[in-house]
């Protein structure tokens, strides 16, 4: 079995289900005590969340592939960026470190085009639902992206932040999230990519009858597939 990185903390909310999906994920296949190799730094937060703020993207970057140069000196094979978000500075982390990083958008692009769907809405932070370095990412592969209205952006950006980061979680929230994926819906949307790794706590499957495809359980999936592959326990 390879030794899982998890770059974590973004929030430590989400943290906590990648911990538990892999774990579940490697005791489905192999069973009894069987549980997941992996190293993991988990950073504050508050400091990363401030240089977001700020744009200041370059200094963000920094302290990730700092971590991540961490998490591979303990002995991770590969490693996950656990925010969509933060992979922003994705191509710097890598810059830095010897190990792969399986990417969360390529990751959850091939499933959606595995599918058959070709029209998905993306639900984020404002900087993964506007920015190229996500919405782009998606595109090529071959994916058309429906967003949010600028006013709808702001409340599932400001929900993000100030309620699922913190661990709240309230049934408003969740119907104004409920809404704007109906609104994506009537704008083409085949499917919608929870393309934040807290949303899947404000909104399931049994809420909506769109496909969605939480990016937290995808990463969480093809971590343990990655790690199991090709290999003795
Ligand atoms: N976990 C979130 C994401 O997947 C947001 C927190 C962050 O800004 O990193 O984008």
């Amino acid at each position: 079995m390879k030794t899982i990185g998890l770059l974590g903390g973004m929030s430590w909310e989400s943290t906590v289900l990648y911990y538990r999906l892999i774990n579940e994920g490697v005791k489905a296949k192999l069973g009894g005590l069987h549980s997941a190799k992996i190293a993991m730094v988990s950073v504050n937060f508050h400091e990363i969340e401030q240089l977001q703020h700020q744009g200041n993207w370059d200094e963000a970057g920094n302290r990730l592939a700092t971590a991540a140069q961490q998490i591979q000196a303990a002995g991770a094979d590969f490693l996950l960026i656990c925010t969509n978000t933060m992979h922003k500075v994705a191509d710097q982390i890598q810059q830095t470190i010897d190990i792969p990083l399986l990417h969360l958008a390529d990751a959850t692009a091939s499933r959606i085009v595995s599918r058959g769907i070709s029209t998905v809405g993306l639900l984020g932070t404002r900087f993964t639902m506007e920015q190229d370095f996500y919405r782009g990412r998606l595109e090529q592969h071959g994916l058309t992206v429906v967003t949010p209205s600028p006013t709808q952006m702001d409340d599932v950006h400001r929900i993000i932040y100030d309620e699922l980061c913190l661990g709240k979680v309230y049934e408003l929230s969740r119907q104004k999230y409920l809404e704007v994926i109906d609104d994506m819906q009537a704008h083409g949307a085949e499917a919608v990519i929870e393309g934040c790794t807290e949303i899947t706590l404000l909104v399931k499957q049994s809420h909506t009858s769109v496909p969605l495809f939480d990016t937290t359980a995808i990463h969480a999936e093809e971590a343990v597939a990655l790690a199991l592959k090709t290999s003795e326990v």
